[in-house]
């Protein structure tokens, strides 16, 4: 794809913070001690990272999706996780206000998550209700003026640090299915309301994960989030959305991958020669690259379609999550292959990539979700 001068600045723009802040000190003490930086968090709410799409007159940049996907993948190139941090606002925490927040929620709550001033968490799953989300069996029930929250929801980005989250839980109790779902916004202070212990991931380290634990959690009904009982259309809506963005990811990581592998090939000697000029690994990067150009144009064709209002951007960004996703695991384990030994060490950025990237195919959608959807789609027409 051929971008416009405006997207090509907004790439330049990215890629300068990616090297100047995303320096390898900063990363490796990330690694280490889990923990993400405040100050670096600051700065990228300062240059607007955190509110890409949300309209100006809630504290964003009211720009595209174009411009998201080209953020994350600049930003992805050099840290991971730096990603899943601006994914999270932009997606999982501003997507269900932006669909469906009154005037009056969203100056509270969208404002503060697009200026990065407040975490909101995003809350669907449960520990038996994952891939079948409308299996979801928290519940909320009319008391008064308020609702009473009580259930699990687990594996919850930036729970354990999150101001509040966006509960979906089940109004209609005569109902199992995903009809009878609704969406609320819960201040994680409220009485009754906890976390659990943050997860010890494989990777994405320094952005936490943890349960939410919810007993009698007493909601008032102006923080019902949406029409009663449409919850989970709001969720499938927002995850529709946030696939572009792992997609994202996935291309922006994969480069990264990429670069390393070239970069290493070429200084490494075995039998007398760099090892680049072997074929077996010449041809694994061309197969990578090539896969990898493949999985842009289609990141960039749903954003694109996304940008238009059509009808097809769901689809699109299944494909799209379900190809970038892959290929990206697929190239991260070629590099590592490529680094030989040095690439099972963690002093090597290859180590890194292929442990980060791994649940890129797994969470807002499994690839084998991203199947169904596309078949689906194909298959009812
Ligand atoms: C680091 C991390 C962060 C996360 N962040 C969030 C968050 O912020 N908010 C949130 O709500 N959730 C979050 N999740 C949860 C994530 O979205 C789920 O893990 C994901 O949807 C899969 O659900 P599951 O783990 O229960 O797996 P399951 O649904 O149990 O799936 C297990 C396996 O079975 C397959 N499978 C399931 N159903 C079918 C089917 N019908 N046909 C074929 N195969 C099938 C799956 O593809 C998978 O391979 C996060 C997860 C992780 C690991």
């Amino acid at each position: 794809m051929v971008f416009s001068e405006k997207h090509e600045l907004i790439r330049q723009l990215a890629r300068g913070f990616a090297e100047t802040e995303l320096t390898k000190d900063i990363l490796d003490e990330i690694e280490e001690t889990g923990v993400y930086p405040p100050e670096l968090l600051a700065k990228m709410g300062k240059a607007g990272f955190f509110g890409i799409k949300t309209p100006k007159q809630y504290g964003g940049q009211g720009s595209d999706y174009i411009s998201y996907v080209i953020v994350l993948e600049e930003l992805g190139r050099v840290s991971a996780v730096t990603d899943i941090w601006v994914s999270a606002p932009n997606s999982l925490g501003g997507g269900p206000l932006m669909l469906a927040g009154t005037e009056e929620q969203l100056q509270k709550y969208l404002v503060p998550v697009a200026t990065g001033k407040g975490i909101m968490a995003f809350a669907l799953t449960e520990p038996d209700a994952g891939s079948d989300a409308g299996g979801t069996v928290t519940t909320a029930t009319e008391d008064g003026d308020y609702y009473v929250l009580n259930g699990r929801k687990t594996f919850i980005t930036t729970a354990p640090v999150a101001d509040w989250s966006i509960i979906y839980a089940r109004t209609d109790l005569t109902r199992k299915d995903s009809r009878g779902i609704s969406a609320f916004i819960v201040d994680m202070k409220l009485p009754g309301g906890s976390v659990g212990k943050a997860e010890h991931k494989m990777g994405i380290i320094g952005c936490p994960t943890s349960d939410i634990i919810l007993e009698d959690v007493r909601v008032h009904k102006d923080d019902m989030l949406g029409e009663k009982n449409r919850g989970f259309q709001n969720a499938m809506k927002t995850l529709d959305i946030g696939r572009i963005g792992v997609a994202a990811m996935s291309i922006g990581v994969a480069q990264g991958a990429l670069d390393e592998a070239i970069k290493y090939s070429k200084q490494r000697k075995q039998f007398g020669k760099s090892i680049s000029e072997f074929q077996a690994i010449s041809f694994m990067i061309a197969d990578m690259a090539t896969k990898l150009q493949a999985a842009k144009e289609l990141v960039y064709r749903a954003a694109q379609l996304k940008d238009a209002g059509s009808s097809e951007a769901g689809v699109a960004a299944s494909m799209a999550k379900y190809y970038a996703t892959e290929i990206c695991n697929e190239i991260a384990g070629k590099a590592v292959q490529i680094h030989g030994g040095y690439g099972y060490i963690k002093e090597y950025k290859v180590e890194r990539i292929y442990r980060d990237c791994r649940v890129f195919t797994i969470f807002e959608g499994t690839s084998q979700v991203q199947q169904m959807v596309i078949s689906s789609a194909l298959l009812k027409k």
